[in-house]
């Protein structure tokens, strides 16, 4: 085909444009070789540490496996029993003044006796309840 002195503006487009994906594919080249690189990397400590792993359980029973389990579990079913708990103490010494605060317990001594009250603890409220005797009947939260 056109070479030499015939070669037109057209031929000259071309070939750089020719030349411009070679080296494009080139580069693409060189990058797919450095993934397939890092990838090997990835599986041998991949694979190092499945080995870790298989050796940290080898000594360990299933009973034993279980057991972790149900401790976690319990663990678990403990912390969400604390979370209704306090959920159901917030409901109940909730501040109806603000509806934000809850009421926190104070108690005071003094000469005549130890008293109690409780405070809002929003910032920016000021509810207290009355100050009553206090009796070991007294719930403290
Ligand atoms: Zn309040």
């Amino acid at each position: 085909m056109a070479k030499g002195k015939h070669r037109t503006y057209a031929d000259k487009e071309r070939d750089g444009e020719i030349k411009r994906l070679k080296d494009a594919l080139k580069r693409k080249d060189r990058e797919i070789e450095k993934f397939k690189s890092e990838l090997k990397t990835l599986e041998a400590a991949f694979q190092e540490n499945i080995r870790f792993l298989k050796g940290k359980t080898a000594k360990l029973d299933l009973q034993e496996l279980l057991k972790g389990a149900q401790k976690e579990q319990s663990l678990k079913q403990i912390e969400t029993e604390k979370e209704i708990t306090f959920k159901e103490l917030e409901d109940k010494w909730k501040c109806h003044k603000c509806t934000k605060g809850i009421l926190k317990f104070i108690k005071i001594p003094r000469q005549d006796g130890i008293f109690y009250m409780r405070k809002c603890n929003n910032p920016n409220c000021k509810h207290t309840t009355r100050l009553k005797k206090w009796e070991t009947t007294v719930e403290v939260s």
